[in-house]
């Protein structure tokens, strides 16, 4: 069979850059339309496969990133921290109207709101993305889900989505709880600070036995928070976790 443009493989499918917002200092949030209209089927808490394809050396670089927005939605979203690495440095001059290959979804990391109507949800910096998109369905299907949200971020510009957030603490009624983890910058922060520990687990979610956790972020912060629960003498079975390196 005939290799689709730029020696694309036929499980790719190109999607346009349909809206691209610089939201922190670091994480630009992408949001992503199939230019054949076709609309991604996934659960919340699950990833794709970004390809970068370069027209004209045919360099290809592909990396998996977690879907932000919600099942059945408008656009696919992504919160990507822009390191400067191989194909975040490619992102870096991506526009509206720029196309990617993706593929997926992928991943066990799914919430499925029949199964867990008690969850507390732990987030490192960009892991936040599943959450975002698990918050949006539980919105939208109105499936009362109790949820504690935990969500850890070096300096108080760093909340992604912020307003979002905030309308979806009102819209499903949790609790959020974001502690800032650096003392620089963050005058007038009146949240918690810190990094996430067993004491602030216990703070939060008194009932955490009742709960199932959800971990998303970089390898050293999800073991962190294993070892944490693991204090806690929290079952490994009520613990599902999401590493990215
Ligand atoms: C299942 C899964 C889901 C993921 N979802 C997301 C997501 O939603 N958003 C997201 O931003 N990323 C996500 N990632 C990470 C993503 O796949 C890439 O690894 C990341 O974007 C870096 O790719 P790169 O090609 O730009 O960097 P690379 O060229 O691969 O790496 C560049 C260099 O930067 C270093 N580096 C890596 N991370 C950092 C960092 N945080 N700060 C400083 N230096 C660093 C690396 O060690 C490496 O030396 C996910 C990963 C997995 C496995």
């Amino acid at each position: 069979m005939a290799d689709s443009p730029h020696n694309i493989s036929i499980n790719q499918k190109a999607y346009k850059v349909a809206e691209l917002l610089h939201d922190t200092p670091d994480v630009d949030v992408f949001k992503f339309k199939a230019e054949d209209g076709y609309r991604l089927k996934f659960d919340p808490g699950m990833f794709v496969m970004l390809t970068y394809s370069n027209p004209d050396t045919k360099e290809k670089i592909t990396r998996a990133f977690s879907i932000a927005s919600e099942p059945e939605g408008d656009t696919v979203d992504f919160f990507i921290h822009m390191i400067h690495g191989r194909i975040t440095s490619k992102l870096e001059t991506a526009q509206v109207g720029s196309v990617y290959y993706l593929t997926g979804p992928y991943g066990q990391f799914k919430f499925k709101p029949e199964e867990d109507r008690k969850v507390l949800f732990i987030a490192g910096g960009t892991g936040l993305a599943p959450f975002m998109s698990m918050l949006k369905y539980i919105r939208k299907l109105k499936s009362g889900t109790d949820v504690v949200l935990l969500y850890s971020i070096r300096f108080p510009n760093e909340i992604i989505r912020k307003e979002e957030l905030e309308q979806l603490e009102k819209d499903i009624g949790m609790k959020m709880v974001i502690t800032v983890t650096r003392q620089e910058n963050s005058e007038g922060w009146n949240g918690e600070k810190g990094h996430i520990d067993d004491a602030m687990i216990s703070k939060y979610t008194p009932d955490i036995m009742d709960r199932t956790t959800y971990i998303c972020g970089p390898l050293p912060f999800v073991k962190a928070m294993k070892d944490s629960l693991a204090k806690l003498k929290v079952p490994n079975e009520k613990i599902k976790a999401d590493v990215w390196g």
